[in-house]
């Protein structure tokens, strides 16, 4: 079984002005697409791992062999962070998470805006490319942190709720090096309503 590059729920322009139709025709038909053909370059010569699903690749890298653990690392992890990322926009996006979702942020971060505002200082700081993440653990307690290059906290045994890319490529035909402005634009485009299904799954 090959690994395939997931179809977008909306056009390429349907995200501007927030992220213009360019760059998002980029990132999904080279970027990702690129993650997934060097993932399956990666899985040729191992059938076993072929027989696993991503997830328990990613959370037990440690027993992949050493020879293709970086390529599995990067590229299955870029496929994987991508498909969260394209999942959690939406042009038309709920605004606020409503429910047990809700409760638990205002419980952990005061706010949403407080924990927006978290989550947009860990995308903001992470130094060269990489992701902001709020996840879970399987308890239901919610964090806030950013990952190098294409981690993720699903690494470390956490299941991710929602994940900013701060790779250039996310942003720089638009916003050039002005990452907070691209970072205040993404949130128009969050969709609550899908962050909120994923931690109630996560945890039931
Ligand atoms: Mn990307």
């Amino acid at each position: 079984m090959k690994y395939t590059l997931p179809p977008l729920s909306y056009e390429y322009n349907a995200l501007e002005p927030y992220i213009d139709a360019k760059t998002m025709e980029i990132h999904h038909t080279k970027h990702h697409q690129g993650y997934v053909d060097k993932l399956n370059t990666a899985l040729e010569q191992y059938p076993v791992l072929q027989e696993k699903s991503l997830s328990f690749l990613l959370s037990h890298l440690a027993e992949i062999p050493e020879d293709v653990r970086e390529a599995i690392r990067n590229n299955g992890g870029g496929h994987y962070n991508h498909t969260l990322f394209w999942e959690t926009l939406s042009p038309s996006p709920q605004k606020s998470p409503q429910g047990n979702l809700l409760k638990k942020i205002e419980e952990t971060f005061g706010s949403l805006e407080e924990a927006q505002d978290t989550l947009t200082q860990a995308a903001l700081s992470r130094f060269g490319s990489g992701w902001g993440w709020l996840w879970t653990d399987a308890q239901g307690n919610l964090s806030i942190s950013s990952t190098p290059n294409q981690d993720s906290p699903l690494m470390e045994g956490g299941i991710e709720l929602l994940g900013i890319d701060v790779w250039e490529h996310a942003y720089y035909l638009s916003y050039q090096n002005k990452r907070a402005d691209y970072i205040a634009a993404w949130w128009h485009l969050v969709d609550w309503n899908i962050v909120e299904k994923r931690y109630n799954n996560s945890t039931s």
